[in-house]
């Protein structure tokens, strides 16, 4: 017999009238999360925007991977298949409702032969298994969670939510076991046919199966209403944080427009950075209404990991507070999470990275950091000596007896001659005033002699500014990039190499903003390059040698293969546990090389996780990490293990 919907039901379109003021009720609560974040400023000049115009189909690709597939949640597996059985699951019966609606409305055919068997019996039934397990999994980790979900604060609204869709589940299926129980067996549902088989009870069966039917319909409205008021308002918030995401790795801090600020007139001159939510962007604001507090940045944060006070969970929980308090212009929001913890981040987003609801924190953390730096001149005593060291010096490095061009005293480097010299070689500034990093320089000049390239170099080197804007310093940073631009300008640059990740991710992430027009390619693809094309021939000595990924490198810019392609020909690729996207920092980052670090250093950390995998050499291709890693093993060795790639290619090379 031919399923007849809402059998044995009185006034059931009345479930379907009810649906209205649900809706109305889910709407209006998306409404007041939209009148919370537009309370953000719309108009803040990231830089990006025309480009990432020119880019929307990555806009959307964003907004399908990341917010409707949510492929960052596997990356946890277990809550990630429980994630995608309950989120899928649920997706398959709300479509099987929409149908039976379509029935009972306009009189599709849906409960009719081997539709009716395969897809309105058998998938639904083993959609509404599939939603069962994952939900139950998702509530028993929520009755005993991992640290990481407790931490600063629990989400404990998800259990209410996790609690009604069991509901909803358990009382559809044994709606569909009352109702075959008493008509008979219903083709494919093989639950409902099982259930059925099971229950007993005649006519009182039926009133059973009235009220379960009822209940059913209303937990579901009502679930469907409270959505926007629980936890569950990240399937509407996600999707949507995703879809807005600027399709670049990274924190993408842009440039500040320093014009904005000099207008005449102004009645009120606008602080630089952030002090208070209304200084944020109407994206943060977003990122702070869709975030989960699920604590997977909590996990992988390097500062979180090694007792500092900073960790990105416990920056968002905070933020979450107030806005959800509407201390929209309270002042104390910088003193409540603390300049140590704002100072803490560097910059390695491995947060954003483990993030499955595409939550940008560091940028909400930098932006705050600004303000700190700005506009009340608080920073850390040692990266303060820093800051001032860049303002007076041009660059970082305190304290350091070594001049801009001593790095290559003995050796002969070309100077960049304009409309002669293809390439300008990059030295920045730690490759200049590092002693030890200095040996890249002159490995990275031997390598391009060898190869016959056409390089020259600056006659009076300088930093790219980079650090300054990492500490906040965005005056600083928007002072020395303006003249580095000049003087490419000048010198008809047109071609640059870096061999510091840092100073690369600046030239192509920053200049631009800035007017610079220049090609710019890291030495690790540069050298990889030159091994492909024959230009240099390397002896293999096919010892282990680990690879560390520079976060600038590696997760700001997604250079993983290059370097490990260099790697390979000239000895074994050893991997660490966390390696490519999930790589651990140095802790340099952010500005923290010119710290004190308190607790546990993240250096050591690190090297020791090197160290671990046996290798007798540790390859990285950025001297802050080569410098943080070879001072974090002196911990464990006095051996010299760590080496840039530029000086293992050069000792591997054949003349
Ligand atoms: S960017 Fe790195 S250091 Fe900063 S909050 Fe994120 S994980 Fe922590
Ligand atoms: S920011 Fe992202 S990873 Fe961190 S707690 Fe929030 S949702 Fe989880």
């Amino acid at each position: 017999m031919e399923r007849v919907p809402y059998w044995n039901i009185s006034f059931g379109l009345l479930i379907d009238i009810l649906s209205l003021p649900a809706l109305a009720i889910f709407g209006y609560g998306i409404y007041r999360h939209w009148l919370r974040i537009r309370q953000g400023k719309a108009n803040i000049k990231l830089g990006l925007t025309l480009e990432a115009l020119k880019v929307g189909p990555l806009y959307l690709r964003s907004f399908i991977t990341r917010g409707i597939v949510g492929t960052r949640i596997y990356k946890k597996l277990f809550t990630g298949v429980a994630h995608g059985l309950l989120f899928w699951g649920m997706i398959v019966l709300t479509v099987g409702t929409v149908l039976v609606f379509a029935n009972v409305l306009f009189g599709i055919p849906v409960f009719r032969g081997e539709f009716n068997r395969l897809c309105m019996g058998a998938f639904l039934d083993v959609a509404g298994l599939a939603a069962l397990a994952g939900v139950l999994f998702l509530l028993i980790r929520r009755l005993f969670p991992p640290e990481r979900l407790t931490c600063f604060k629990a989400n404990t609204g998800f259990i209410l939510m996790e609690v009604g869709i069991i509901a909803i589940i358990v009382t559809g299926f044994f709606i569909e076991g009352a109702r075959i129980a008493q008509n008979g067996a219903d083709p494919g549902s093989f639950v409902g046919n099982w259930l059925a088989a099971q229950l007993t009870g005649g006519g009182g069966l039926s009133t059973i199966h009235r009220y379960l039917w009822w209940s059913h319909g209303l937990i579901a409205l009502a679930l469907i209403a409270y959505i926007p008021y629980s936890p569950l308002v990240h399937l509407v918030l996600a999707p949507a944080n995703a879809g807005l995401d600027i399709p670049v790795p990274g924190p993408k801090m842009g440039v500040v427009d320093f014009e904005a600020f000099e207008g005449e007139g102004e009645e009120e001159t606008p602080s630089l950075g952030v002090s208070k939510l209304a200084d944020f962007s109407r994206k943060n604001l977003l990122d702070i209404s869709t975030c989960l507090k699920c604590g997977r940045c909590h996990e992988v944060c390097p500062a979180a990991q090694t007792g500092k006070k900073l960790s990105p969970k416990g920056v968002m929980t905070t933020l979450a507070e107030y806005l959800q308090q509407g201390k929209m212009d309270d002042e104390s929001l910088l003193d409540t999470i603390t300049t140590d913890a704002i100072y803490s981040c560097t910059t390695c987003a491995a947060c954003m990275e483990a993030c499955p609801v595409a939550v940008n924190q560091p940028n909400a953390i930098l932006r705050m950091r600004q303000h700190l730096l700005m506009e009340r001149s608080e920073m850390p005593e040692i990266m303060g000596q820093a800051n001032r060291s860049l303002e007076a010096r041009h660059h970082p490095f305190i304290g350091t007896g070594f001049g801009p061009n001593d790095w290559r005293k003995g050796l002969e480097v070309p100077i960049f001659e304009k409309g002669k010299t293809e390439y300008l070689l990059w030295i920045g500034c730690s490759i200049a005033y590092e002693e030890r990093a200095q040996h890249v320089g002159r490995a990275m000049v031997a390598i391009l002699k060898n190869a016959g390239v056409s390089f020259g170099i600056l006659e009076e080197n300088r930093c790219t500014g980079d650090p300054a804007k990492q500490m906040g310093n965005e005056f600083l940073f928007t002072e020395i990039a303006g003249q580095n631009i000049e003087e490419f300008n000048e010198l008809g640059v047109t071609k640059v190499i870096t061999m510091c990740p840092h100073c690369f991710n600046s030239f192509t992430r920053h200049y631009p903003l800035l007017g610079a027009k220049f090609e710019v390619i890291p030495h690790a693809v540069l050298i990889r390059n030159l091994i492909a094309s024959g230009a240099i021939w390397l002896k293999n000595s096919g010892l282990a040698i680990c690879y560390h990924d520079p976060c600038y490198l590696g997760r700001h810019n997604r250079l993983f293969s290059e370097p490990r392609q260099v790697v390979s020909s000239i000895g074994k690729l050893v991997e660490m546990p966390r390696n490519g996207c999930e790589s651990f920092c140095c802790g340099a980052g952010g500005g923290n090389y010119w710290t004190e670090e308190e607790g546990t250093r993240i250096n050591q950390t690190r090297a020791k996780e090197a160290l671990d995998t046996g290798a007798k050499t540790i390859a990285t291709a950025c001297p802050f990490c080569m410098l943080m890693l070879t001072d974090g093993l002196k911990k464990f060795t006095e051996e010299q293990l760590v080496k840039d790639i530029a000086e293992l290619v050069c000792s591997q090379m054949e003349a």
